[in-house]
């Protein structure tokens, strides 16, 4: 059997390949940082120069990229994976991009009879880790058959969720959630502590009752003690809620309540706080009212 190749070893991309490695799987991988290359090297991966190199040793690959335009630097340059993959082969990018970036970029593989499925995940770094990913998969359902044991050894939920560009759309919901949840946490502590209530004893309700949610589970580890370290960072939800206001304008959808939360995460930027966990959007509310949402010691 040919090998796998793998293309963006990063936060994510790395761990998801190690538990290829841990199924068995012979990869090819390939980053433009030498470090975690290196690191797969060292379990029995083969390191390639380029994606080109990984794309002609393979017959499937993953790419796990930042976003749209790396997507499109490692397909479409001249020493891109679609130079050197041959007719029949599956690209499965991972990375959370457009959704009419994705359908663009499989409309273009497919010329030369090459499959891309969008399949964007949910689950974070930890997930990533313990191969319990959530996965949404976008493109040919027999593309996607063909790969299944592969994403098996990366995620625990995996759903075919249409045609291409299904999985983004389907990931791009997903992070309107998200984003608008964790500035509604931030909203909710903030007015709550500063009209007399405890941070903790908020949470033991809050987090039982109708206003329950991922934002909220996380907040004794994050907003309570002050731990800010990703996680998820501020960069990436500030991307995927970019991505939404893009595509709210493509489809004459309003989307008020986003485009508000984007303006947090754009503060939060503004802060310097790009690189924290995207719960540390609190500390721009915090920063402004001078309120501290930290758990109190007595
Ligand atoms: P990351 O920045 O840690 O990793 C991206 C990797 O791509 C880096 O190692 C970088 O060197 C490599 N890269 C960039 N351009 C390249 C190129 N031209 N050729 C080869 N390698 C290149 O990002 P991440 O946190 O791993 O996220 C990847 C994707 O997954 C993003 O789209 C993100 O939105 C999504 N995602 C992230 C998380 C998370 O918790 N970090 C969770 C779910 C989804």
């Amino acid at each position: 059997m040919k090998p796998v190749g793998f293309i963006g070893l990063g936060a994510m991309g790395k761990p998801m390949a190690k538990n290829l490695v841990k199924a068995g799987y012979s990869l090819v991988v390939y980053d433009v940082n030498p470090s975690p290359v290196e690191e797969l090297v060292s379990l029995g991966a083969v390191k390639a120069d380029c994606s080109r190199e990984v794309a002609e040793a393979c017959e499937t690959l993953v790419t796990m990229m930042p976003n749209s335009p790396h997507v499109e630097a490692v397909l479409m340059d001249p020493d891109g994976v679609l130079a050197g993959l041959a007719s029949g082969g599956i690209i499965i990018d991972m990375s959370t991009i457009a959704p009419n970036a994705a359908k663009n970029f499989a409309g273009k593989a497919a010329a030369q009879g090459v499959t891309i499925l969008d399949a964007p995940v949910t689950g974070g770094v930890v997930g990533a880790v313990s191969g319990t990913l959530t996965i949404m998969v976008g493109g040919p359902k027999e593309a996607l058959d063909r790969v299944m044991p592969l994403l098996e050894a990366m995620g625990k939920t995996i759903v075919h969720v249409g045609p291409s560009g299904a999985g983004q759309t389907v990931k791009m919901a997903n992070q309107i959630m998200v984003g608008i949840s964790y500035a509604a946490v931030a909203e909710a502590w903030t007015i709550g502590v500063k009209a007399g209530a405890d941070p903790t004893l908020m949470y033991e309700v809050l987090s039982k009752g109708a206003a329950r949610c991922f934002a909220i589970e996380r907040v004794p580890d994050t907003v309570l003690p002050g731990s800010f370290e990703p996680g998820f960072m501020i960069d990436l939800q500030h991307k995927d809620l970019c991505i939404a206001m893009e595509t709210s304008k493509e489809l004459n959808i309003p989307l008020n309540l986003t485009s508000i939360a984007l303006q947090y995460y754009e503060a939060a930027r503004c802060l310097g706080f790009g690189r924290k966990d995207h719960s540390a959007v609190i500390k721009v509310l915090e920063h402004i009212t001078n309120v501290d949402t930290r758990a109190k010691t007595s």
